[in-house]
């Protein structure tokens, strides 16, 4: 097959050399709204093509790659005095898989537990392309089923405006649940 980020001849959806290059991934930290930091490994033009997979049946490979060069690196990294849960953000299997719940299980170590299916959109129309105000105006709405009063660390594979994030967080508080932070694979500040 082909690496399907730069078309070399490669026995790997993403070939040797550009795993190494997707190793050297910089920690970008923002600042939304709300005193919330989001902390993500990549520039989304750097990976979009990656990102994009997730359209595509492959995009399961691609994102367990990505998943292990970044989110376990950081789970490896991670001291916490007490235990917290990740817990992907809307994590349906629209396309066969669910690229934030493939992030999240990378997530898995001695102090952070995976917990999938809890937080889902009820609206769930396509934010990409879409301004702040179409976003502001068209809320995901979401439901959260999970365990009260934990502390948590949101998990997305890409952050725009922040508004799907901002969103979670204050759904996740109103079941009395401490946000610490969100953790995503890339940034598109906007
Ligand atoms: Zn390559």
């Amino acid at each position: 097959m082909r690496c399907i980020s730069c078309e070399s001849l490669s026995w790997n959806i993403i070939c040797k050399k550009c795993q190494s290059n997707l190793l050297q991934a910089s920690f970008h930290k923002r600042e939304l709204e709300n005193n919330i930091f989001v902390y993500s490994f990549y520039e989304y033009e750097d990976i979009k093509n990656l990102i994009n997979t997730k359209y595509k049946f492959h995009g399961d490979r691609v994102f367990n790659i990505l998943a292990k060069l970044a989110f376990k690196k950081f789970a490896q990294n991670f001291n916490f005095n007490s235990n917290v849960v990740a817990i992907p953000i809307d994590d349906h299997t629209r396309h066969d898989f669910s690229q934030s719940a493939i992030l999240a299980k990378h997530l898995k170590s001695n102090h952070i537990k995976p917990i999938y299916n809890t937080l889902k959109a009820t609206n769930i129309i396509k934010y990409a392309g879409k301004d702040l105000n179409f976003r502001k105006n068209n809320k995901r709405n979401f439901v959260y089923t999970g365990a009260k009063n934990i502390q948590v660390i949101l998990v997305d594979d890409l952050v725009t405006t922040g508004l799907t994030i901002l969103e979670a967080k204050e759904c996740l508080e109103n079941h009395g649940c401490e946000v610490l932070f969100a953790l995503t694979l890339s940034d598109a500040r906007v």
